[in-house]
């Protein structure tokens, strides 16, 4: 059954650079999933060691952590019926070159080191991301469109 799920979608540092954080955006919105966080944050090397913790020890762990606090990105809570699962889905396969064409790294990027996005993978990853990258708690509001998105 599908449930209605938050999910945790950052636009990397590359994404910002490039341009991207407007065509990523909509591609969530035109979905139906409701924004209910968003901030610019040029994140620390201890924060982003905490985001991808269980990846330590991975001989890419160093290099990512050098990109992913290169610059700025853009963090993000969209919300909807299988969030997770579906936000994956949208970014496409972790390597750009495995990515179907359709996906966001399928149709704008190529190497795995420069991806452009990231998408939580699982509902308990999802409430931990949440929680280190808005610490400060969501935004509640009433989205107009939600009865033409949703029975
Ligand atoms: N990554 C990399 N080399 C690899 C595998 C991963 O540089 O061989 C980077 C890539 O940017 C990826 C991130 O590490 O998005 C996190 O890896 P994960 O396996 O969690 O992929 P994701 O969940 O982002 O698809
Ligand atoms: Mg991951």
């Amino acid at each position: 059954m599908s449930t209605k799920e938050q999910t945790y979608i950052m636009v990397k540092p590359d994404g910002v650079q490039r341009g991207l954080v407007g065509e990523i955006i909509a591609r969530f919105e035109k979905r139906g999933f409701k924004l209910v966080a968003m901030k610019l944050v040029h994140a620390t090397t201890e924060h982003l060691e905490k985001h991808y913790a269980d990846l330590k020890g991975k001989p890419f762990f160093p290099g990512l952590i050098k990109y992913m606090a290169s610059g700025p990105v853009v963090a993000m809570v969209w919300e909807g019926l299988d969030a997770v699962k579906t936000g994956r889905v949208m970014l496409g396969a972790t390597n750009p070159l495995a990515s179907a064409p359709g996906t966001i790294r399928g149709d704008y990027a190529l190497a795995v080191g420069r991806n452009i996005c990231h998408g939580s993978d699982a509902v308990d990853s999802a409430q931990k991301e949440i929680a280190l990258w808005f610490p400060e708690g969501l935004v509640q509001y009433s989205n107009a469109m939600e009865g033409w998105v949703f029975e």
